[in-house]
């Protein structure tokens, strides 16, 4: 059993990636965590990722301050608690950036880019921030929920991408670079390319890190990708966890049995359902959410047309019988015995309990599951004392 000592680093690597959005002089992209990051990279942006915003308001608890907030402007709280939570900071003039990295408060946009592929509601709260800052939107409105991305869909995405240039030229004030594009595009690729490499460690028993530790080692491919120092980290990261796989040495001290997390984490409550799996030494070792940021088709030699198949074929954005073939592959290849499906109360995007998948999934490959109730920040949705009693039941049910 270990500690992941590359936590010293990646506190680093962020802790610097904070403190740079103190620098007034530079130009910020706000983005949609799955936007086209590589592309404002290319053009000289820094990038703001509201989404990532929402996930410290949630793992620092303060997004039951700020949720009320914007529900008094009519967001209600029905709708994703990143949005709600993210307004609701704004609004009252309070983040957590403060307190920890010392900044005033999130960067002001100069433009603010979407994609649809993961939902709608990112564009709605660009929205807010294009109408409160007077600052250009620009965007992809993916096309959804396919089986199969066909070039149709490929031309699409690509003519939406080359439609923002014109507005990501006046606003950086910079010339479009296709050169310098290949080179984020590139960068994003290998770094990409090592964070699955260190989320498959977890395929070897017992697994050196589990979906806890990875929801907050994948920091650097949501908010650096298109960067050397994201892709350093991941060298650093897999080096390590290689060393344990090695050593046969586990996350958890007894590994009885492996699970899939599905849907979003629940920020604030991180650490205690870390403890509750390892206490009843349930390795819990894959997920789709971190999956996301693995974009295996990026291609530098074709940056749009990739960027686009890349962008338009992550899990959230499949079709049903997609993702229960992704799934599928996932359960045989990490060695599940059980799924736990985490029924998000505003985030119905990336819940998938809700259509009978759960049902179908056990009948398909034999293997338990589970669904919890909760939220990735509103905590007023989840149940401490419920939880526990369900994933208990659920883990002795898998031993007998
Ligand atoms: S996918 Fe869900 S959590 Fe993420 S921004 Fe959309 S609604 Fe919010």
């Amino acid at each position: 059993m270990h500690k992941i000592e590359s936590a010293k680093l990646l506190k680093d690597v962020m802790t610097n990636y904070f403190l740079g959005m103190g620098d007034k002089t530079k130009k910020y992209a706000w983005c949609t965590s799955v936007g086209p990051a590589e592309l404002l990279r290319s053009f000289g942006f820094e990038v703001h990722f509201p989404e990532n915003h929402g996930a410290l308001l949630g793992t620092t608890r303060t997004s039951g301050d700020f949720i009320p907030v914007a529900s008094k402007l009519g967001y209600s709280s029905d709708i994703c608690s990143y949005l709600t939570s993210d307004i609701g900071s704004y609004l009252s003039k309070n983040t957590p950036l403060t307190k920890h990295y010392g900044l005033e408060g999130v960067p002001k946009p100069s433009v603010l880019v979407y994609n649809t592929n993961q939902c709608r509601e990112v564009q709605d709260w660009l929205s807010f921030y294009s109408r409160e800052f007077d600052c250009p939107m620009v965007g992809v409105q993916s096309p959804r929920y396919l089986d199969e991305v066909k070039k149709a869909d490929i031309d699409n995405v690509t003519y939406q991408f080359k439609a923002m240039l014109p507005v990501l030229e006046e606003v950086s004030g910079n010339k479009f670079d296709i050169d310098r594009f290949r080179e984020t595009l590139k960068l994003s690729k290998e770094a990409t390319f090592l964070w699955k490499r260190c989320l498959e460690t977890a395929k070897n028993i017992p697994a050196p890190i589990s979906f806890f530790d990875s929801t907050i080692h994948m920091g650097p491919i949501v908010v650096l990708r298109g960067t050397e120092e994201a892709k350093h980290y991941y060298e650093a990261l897999l080096n390590e966890l290689e060393g344990h796989v090695k050593d046969a040495s586990g996350i958890i001290g007894k590994e009885d049995l492996r699970i899939y997390w599905e849907g979003m984490p629940i920020w604030g409550k991180l650490r205690f359902m870390s403890e509750l799996f390892a206490k009843n030494n349930a390795a819990v070792v894959a997920s789709t959410y971190c999956n996301s940021w693995i974009f295996d088709d990026f291609d530098e030699n074709e940056p749009f047309e990739s960027s686009a198949l890349a962008y338009s074929t992550i899990f959230i954005n499949t079709s049903e019988k997609t993702k229960t073939e992704r799934m599928k592959n996932l359960i045989n290849e990490y060695k599940i015995d059980g799924v736990v499906f985490h029924d998000s109360k505003t985030c119905f995007n990336n819940t998938n309990s809700r259509f009978g998948m759960p049902q179908r999934l056990k009948d398909e490959t034999g293997v338990e599951t589970l669904v919890i109730e909760g939220d990735l920040c509103d905590l007023r949705f989840f149940s401490e004392a419920q939880s526990t009693t369900k994933i208990e039941t659920f883990i002795e049910q898998m031993k007998k």
